[in-house]
């Protein structure tokens, strides 16, 4: 708290031009990727892999995915609900008979949590060369990627990590998180956690700055209206785990506390099941690397006076059938009871859930 431009009352909100003073002066590290141009250098660099533009975002941002390992396309007959509902799952797709599971890997629906836009610029720079952007090793975890589909959405909402000025909230607070997630309403007090969402999409007279959380037309992907769009970023995630049938689905996000698999709602009680062995599995290979964790999610019902939501991840799930979750990886804010990593740690434990999903699916089948 050694910075004086911290000793401003922001416990309540903030404007614009005390939020750009905040940004700390940081060396950000080269193989950090908190922005659109370095995800689009990213993009260009891919020689072994398949770009494909899935969607353009209402701010005109190209939502990339980037394909490794050979497509396999066993035979469908039916959408996936269509396929439950006659009892014959396969009539959907035989994943079984696939040679490689898939795995589907959506980057950040939140523009403020370039964690996970770091992390899958780097796991497809591994995928091209053996090597992180840090130029380390990644021999192993390539070569468990070697042996799967790898579906990579490095950013899932390019209109709100093109409002995301700091690129990292690494050395920040909660406060600076508030400000550029949910952003803040036109008296400058922050709209905060969970709050932003009794608001949706978010109208031009809703706030003075617009979060990161959406996109250029107040959307938050990830509780978009699934059966009638509001804007193109999950319906094209939608689409694409729709046509590919993955064997397990990541949507990657960011908060304060240690890495965490969330539990997912409205998931069956086996989705629920396989999810908390991909827990303990995540769990397991963090702390052997020395990183604390979450809890492994229990197995429940949904309900209660106001259930979960179906959000996106719900959504992917009844789209495909994976299993599909939340994983929360630490921002690196400097708050007491925040979990303190720094950049380099928060790319190793981004390696951690990869690996974690590619030994899950390739030990379950
Ligand atoms: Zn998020």
């Amino acid at each position: 708290m050694a910075d004086t431009t911290q000793a401003t009352d922001v416990s309540e909100g903030m404007s614009l031009a005390t939020a750009r003073a905040r940004i700390p002066k940081r060396e950000i590290p080269a193989f950090w990727v908190g922005d659109g141009g370095a995800v689009e250098r990213c993009v260009r660099e891919v020689k072994n892999g398949q770009v494909r533009v899935l969607a353009r975002s209402p701010g005109e941002h190209p939502i990339h995915v980037i394909a490794y390992g050979e497509r396999e396309s066993p035979a469908r007959r039916a959408n996936y609900n269509s396929a439950l509902g006659a009892g014959q799952p396969e009539a959907y797709m035989d994943k079984a008979a696939r040679k490689r599971p898939v795995l589907l890997f959506v980057g950040p629906v939140h523009g403020q949590e370039t964690e996970g836009v770091t992390g899958l610029c780097n796991l497809v720079r591994v995928m091209e060369t053996g090597q992180d952007m840090r130029g380390r090793d990644q021999a192993r975890l390539r070569e468990l990627g070697l042996r799967c589909r790898l579906l990579i959405v490095p950013c899932a909402n390019p209109d709100g990590l093109a409002r995301f000025e700091p690129k990292s909230l690494c050395g920040m607070t909660r406060e600076d998180i508030r400000f550029w997630g949910q952003g803040t309403k036109p008296d400058d007090t922050y709209w905060g956690w969970p709050g932003c969402k009794a608001r949706h999409p978010m109208r031009a007279e809703d706030y003075a700055f617009l979060g990161c959380y959406f996109n250029e037309a107040g959307v938050n992907p990830m509780h978009d209206e699934f059966v009638a769009p509001m804007g193109p970023e999950a319906a094209a995630v939608l689409r694409l785990a729709a046509d590919e049938g993955p064997d397990l689905a990541v949507s990657l996000h960011s908060h304060a506390a240690a890495p965490s698999v969330l539990r997912p709602a409205y998931a069956p009680r086996e989705a629920q099941v396989r999810l908390s062995v991909l827990a303990k599995r995540f769990n397991d290979l963090a702390a052997a690397r020395g990183f604390r964790h979450g809890g492994v999610p229990e197995i429940a019902l949904d309900g209660g006076a106001s259930p979960p939501s179906f959000n996106l991840v719900s959504a992917l799930h009844h789209a495909c059938g994976a299993p599909s979750f939340t994983f929360e990886c630490p921002h690196g804010v400097t708050d007491e009871k925040a979990y303190h990593v720094g950049f380099d740690e928060i790319l190793d434990i981004q390696f951690c859930l990869y690996e974690a999903m590619m030994r899950d699916v390739l030990v379950a089948r």
